[in-house]
């Protein structure tokens, strides 16, 4: 081709309609080539100023390179171009509509087997007139031990047994300390139930570092060991079964006097002996007594004129034997396909 500067324009606004037409990277790529490429159009312009006269020369290598540089521009800006074409046609090809149903329906979930256990629980002394307590779960050695008369060498204060925090506190091993605190400072009569989580260094099928109790408190002039059974038995025929019976064994426990250790007749055997209550008959469900006179004078309670009663149980172990989970580690892992057999 020869070199003018009429030819440059022509060249210019030829590549220029081409580039614009080029319908796909591929196209534009070799049109590209067909101007810019060593072989290219403006390569021969360039090769032919050889034989021009030397400021002709100049002008015209200073022309062809700028024909150079803008054509490159148009190219990059087609380039863009047809790039964001093709994003937009990936991304509308891959549209998702959040407001269409899904495919599945979604699986409705369900409590989990302690809550419905605790909320069992609750409903009945609620519906007795308990009210419920609530206690921090780090505890002060007085609230946990010392005012439930544990003294100091007393073996459940062992670190075997109870996970000491920093500061001399602990997690508490039991919901008593909640008997403290609410008993403290307020004149019977008064009846609470305090629901919530403990924990004990144990582990195995039947324990668990943590794990959940109730336990209830009654305060009031007159209130004997009578009074205490009749209100485990009702709680009893309520969670369990109304053939229910209980079998209270004499105990020792530091914050109660008289104890007593609580069973229950195994509803599997009806008391013939089965693997649930192994053999014996009775399946163990919690402690109880009479709150010991000097509990009450810990918290400002006068034990001459006023008795009260307490129990506790644990109440996971019930959620195990109601819906036939063998280990209570199941019940903590989080297993889903544990959860919906439930
Ligand atoms: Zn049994």
């Amino acid at each position: 081709m020869p070199a003018g500067v009429d030819n440059l324009e022509r060249l210019e606004e030829e590549a220029c309609r081409e580039i614009a037409a080029a319908a796909s990277l591929q196209a534009l790529t070799e049109v590209r080539a067909r101007y810019l490429g060593k072989k290219g159009s403006v390569a021969e312009v360039l090769r032919g100023i050889g034989d021009l006269a030397g400021d002709q020369r100049a002008r015209i290598g200073q022309l062809a390179n700028s024909a150079k540089r803008r054509i490159e521009m148009v190219v990059s800006e087609r380039r863009r171009a047809l790039e964001r074409g093709q994003r937009d046609r990936t991304l509308g090809a891959e549209r998702l509509d959040i407001t269409l149903p899904g495919a599945e329906e979604p699986r409705a979930g369900h409590l989990h087997p302690v809550t419905r256990v605790f909320r069992d629980m609750v409903e009945f002394f609620t519906s007795m007139g308990f009210s419920i307590e609530e206690g921090p779960e780090v505890e002060t050695e007085y609230h946990s031990f010392e005012a439930l008369n544990i003294p100091k060498l007393h073996p459940a204060r062992d670190e075997q047994d109870t996970f000491y925090v920093e500061g001399g506190n602990a997690l508490r091993p039991h919901t008593s300390n909640v008997q403290i605190r609410t008993m403290t400072g307020r004149t019977p009569p008064f009846r609470f139930i305090a629901p919530g989580r403990v924990y004990r260094h144990d582990l195995s099928p039947r324990h668990y570092p943590m794990f959940h109790q109730i336990e209830g408190f009654l305060v009031d002039e007159r209130v004997t060991f009578a009074d205490l059974k009749g209100v485990l038995h009702a709680f009893g025929r309520h969670l369990m079964s109304d053939d229910i019976e209980l079998r209270f064994r004499a105990n020792h426990f530091p914050f109660t006097e008289p104890s007593a250790e609580m069973d229950y007749g195994c509803l599997l055997c009806e008391r013939k002996g089965c693997g649930i209550c192994s053999n014996s008959g009775w399946i163990e469900w919690g402690g109880c007594g009479m709150i010991h006179p000097q509990v009450l004078e810990n918290c400002g309670i006068d034990p001459d004129r006023y008795q009260g009663f307490a129990f506790g149980m644990g109440v996971d172990r019930t959620a195990l034997l109601r819906y036939g989970i063998p280990d209570i580690r199941l019940l903590f892992e989080g297993d889903l396909r544990v959860l919906e057999q439930v």
